[in-house]
């Protein structure tokens, strides 16, 4: 690796990146980085948003500690969760501690930040139920019993896990943007860059060298969540604020046309305040709650591929982006991997029977139970291997292979849930889940100052659109049910005026690419029609805005007079 230095010093792994600053604009043009970064910049795809949660709420960071939209609070209700309404002491675990399903290839990383502890996996002490012909029982907790009424307990370690080192090629060298977009290191790319962000001289550009270690990584994860421009944050140290997200301005928050399966749909009671359409909560079963628990399960690149791309967290989605790019035969190990990294699913406990999102679960990685007697060191053996292996010291008859089983974590009775039925639940705003209580929703009600007459209850279905409503906006703001079932919820009457917070009221045309499957309009550009300043009007096409903050104009707009009309309305 040409471009990057890795080295050791006092046990404190870190990885160089060099970087070219443009000392003018005070501001990263870009990096340049080997495998051992891009390799952790692509595992945020792998963390799933439980582990997020935790991660952006460290303190021990000089970034500082903030709620994940709607998933932060998500993760506290979970911890605070009596256990007598969730379905075990395991489920409240596997939720609060949640798996990355490639946490084998994220191990190998020196700066991997997935602090979960490693998977483990269990087996009867009793050697005969290891080579039961009808399999052998597994399991990934310590306290779960066997058809012998033993409790599962020996530890295994699976063996024969043939994966990649790491999802980018070894020698392989990368851009790496200021707004996080990674692209192969070629000079075309980078004169592109460097010309598109006006840079004319060279000497204005200066060459810095940065370390990065474990904490820094997670300094950076938690500016992908919040800025446009991590790089520049985190390396020039720019005060960097949390509030920059504001969705309630985000005018582009719509799901658009999907498939509704009818028979995946669940209903729920809404409680709305009338005067604003806020959703103060929805009253729920188990099976609605399973779907908002198991959002602490999905891995990012997951979430990016259910709302294809488009999740308005613009670093991560410029990441998914470049990922999706990159050829897996040049850039990356294998086009499988490829793969899995795009569409990553959840580890294989987290399948939920009654799943409304199009999210799948991997299954494990290996099939059997391998048991042995091993005559060096003159006792049994156990593995878990995907393969099946013949002769090992000419003992065949000593050695068997059966298929293991996999014990359900979530409950005893083998229901694939996380809540516990069939009490009722109260999900807030932004995801807070207890259980329902008369009393406490007249607090709550309370403390929210809400006149009883401003109540109006609704039942809605809540399918897969609903689901990714919900889903998008948890990532991005605290009121996740209002934002995310917003479009659900109203009238048609109300939608044509919501949508049009753009709110030009003759004139604005609707924006050309209303055709994305989700209907996330991340089009280019919206087409207005605006007075030309004599007679008739002009089509002006006004570029979107990539996040969240004020609207964009063309600067040819503002200053014109017969403009300002329009402009004023459009700048809200
Ligand atoms: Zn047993």
């Amino acid at each position: 690796m040409a471009s990057i230095e890795t080295e050791s010093v006092e046990q404190v792994d870190k990885v160089t990146l060099r970087v070219l600053v443009d000392k003018e604009k005070n501001k990263v043009v870009y990096a340049e980085a080997g495998k051992d970064f891009v390799d952790v910049l692509f595992s945020f795809l792998t963390l799933p948003l439980g582990t997020i949660a935790r991660l952006v709420a460290k303190e021990d960071s000089n970034i500082e500690a903030f709620q994940f939209g709607s998933i932060s609070s998500l993760y506290q209700s979970v911890s605070d969760l009596d256990e007598q309404y969730i379905c075990s002491q395991n489920c409240k675990e596997m939720l609060l501690q949640p798996r990355n399903s490639m946490e084998a290839y994220c191990r190998q990383f020196k700066l991997n930040i997935d602090d979960t502890e490693p998977m483990q996996y269990f087996v009867c002490e009793n050697l005969n139920c290891r080579r039961k012909e009808r399999g052998c029982l597994l399991s990934i907790f310590r306290n779960q019993k066997c058809y012998c009424g033993r409790v599962l307990d020996r530890e295994v370690f699976p063996k024969c896990l043939n994966i990649e080192k790491g999802f980018v090629k070894e020698n392989a060298t990368f851009i790496i943007c200021d707004d996080l977009c990674v692209m192969p290191n070629v000079f075309g790319a980078s004169l592109n860059l460097l010309q598109k962000l006006g840079v004319d001289t060279i000497d204005a550009i200066e060459e810095l060298s940065v370390d990065i270690d474990k904490k820094q990584v997670v300094d950076l994860l938690k500016l992908s969540l919040i800025s446009k421009t991590p790089l520049t944050d985190y390396i020039l140290k720019k005060n960097q604020s949390v509030d920059n997200l504001n969705l309630r301005n985000n005018v582009e928050f719509l799901i658009g046309e999907l498939t509704s399966d009818e028979d995946r749909q669940m209903s729920v009671k809404v409680m709305l305040r009338k005067s604003n359409e806020q959703v103060l909560f929805v009253e729920a079963e188990a099976d609605f709650i399973d779907v908002v628990f198991s959002l602490l399960t999905f891995p990012l690149g997951g979430v990016l591929h259910m709302l294809q791309g488009f999740s308005s967290l613009s670093g991560i989605d410029n990441l998914y982006k470049s990922l999706s790019d990159l050829s897996p035969d040049i850039y990356l190990m294998s086009e499988g991997l490829k793969d899995k990294l795009c569409k990553p699913h959840c580890a294989t406990q987290f399948e939920l029977r009654n799943q409304i999102l199009p999210i799948g679960a991997t299954s494990l990685p290996m099939n059997y139970c391998h048991t042995y007697y091993d005559y060096t060191s003159r006792r049994s053996a156990t593995d878990l291997t995907k393969e099946i292996f013949y002769s090992r010291n000419n003992n065949i008859s000593e050695e068997k292979f059966v298929p293991f089983e996999l014990v359900h974590p979530k409950s005893s009775t083998a229901k694939s849930s996380f809540a516990k039925g069939p009490s009722m639940y109260m999900v807030t705003d932004d995801l807070f889940v207890s259980p329902m209580s008369s009393i406490s929703t007249v607090s709550f009600l309370k403390r929210s100052k809400v006149t009883l007459s401003d109540l109006e209850e609704r039942v809605i279905k809540i399918g897969v659109k609903e689901g990714l409503g919900i889903l998008k906006a948890s990532l991005i703001s605290t009121s996740a049910l209002t934002i995310g079932l917003n479009q659900f919820i109203k009238t048609d009457k109300d939608i044509q005026v919501s949508t049009s917070a753009f709110s030009a009221p003759q004139g604005v045309v609707t924006p050309e690419s209303n055709s994305e499957a989700l209907g996330i309009d991340n089009g280019q550009s919206w087409s207005v029609r605006l007075p030309d300043g004599s007679s008739g009007t002009q089509v002006v096409d006004v570029p979107r805005s990539p996040l969240v903050e004020d609207l964009p104009l063309p600067p040819n707009i503002q200053p014109q007079k017969p403009s300002m009309n329009v402009a004023k309305k459009v700048s809200l």
